[in-house]
């Protein structure tokens, strides 16, 4: 089984999370624009024209999000490196497969902090299963992620975090 890495690496990312949701100005963003749009504050290198600056100018969504690594796996494992200002045509296919991968890279993360955890035997092999489950082998389209085992695994976590509650509290 292969974990990918799970913190993000915008430097190998093709700002996908600056286009692939909607924002609301009430939701932390200082501007409103449609999903698989660009943000106006997105330079043409990829970077962040208010990137120092994000909190003051109203982008607080944008200094608390985390892919989980998601972006930069879509933008090198699953598009080769290419970028959607290379080909247009790539942009609404790499948004959707971020939407796809990055709540498996979320629960993947959830599934590693687990770890560190004193689980019973039962659970411990349950967290390895669906660790397993959430990495595909040798993935290379999004339609890979979104096999039924995946997606099975993806909905079971909020269930193992519950039943993993009690050996949690007291930690911090
Ligand atoms: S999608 Fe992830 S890796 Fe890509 S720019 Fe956004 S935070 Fe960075
Ligand atoms: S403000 Fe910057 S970080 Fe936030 S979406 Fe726009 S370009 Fe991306």
């Amino acid at each position: 089984m292969h974990l990918p890495d799970l913190k993000e690496d915008c430097s190998r990312c093709a700002a996908l999370c600056c286009l692939a949701y909607p924002f609301a100005p009430h939701e932390d963003f200082g501007l409103a624009k449609a999903q698989d749009t660009p943000c106006p504050n997105l330079c043409k290198d990829f970077r962040c024209s208010i990137h120092t600056d994000l909190a003051a100018k109203g982008f607080g969504g944008c200094v608390a999000y985390s892919c989980a690594g998601a972006g930069q796996r879509v933008t090198q494992e699953l598009f080769d490196g290419d970028t959607w200002r290379d080909d247009p045509d790539l942009l609404t296919h790499m948004t959707y497969a971020l939407r796809v991968l990055r709540p498996i890279h979320e629960a993947l993360l959830v599934l590693q902090e687990v770890s560190a955890l004193q689980l019973p035997a039962g659970l411990q092999a349950r967290r390895r299963e669906l660790t397993q489950a959430l990495c595909p082998e040798d993935p290379d389209s999004v339609w890979d992620f979104e096999e039924d085992s995946v997606q099975d695994a993806l909905a079971a976590v909020p269930d193992f975090v519950e039943n993993i509650a009690p050996f949690a509290q007291g930690r911090s």
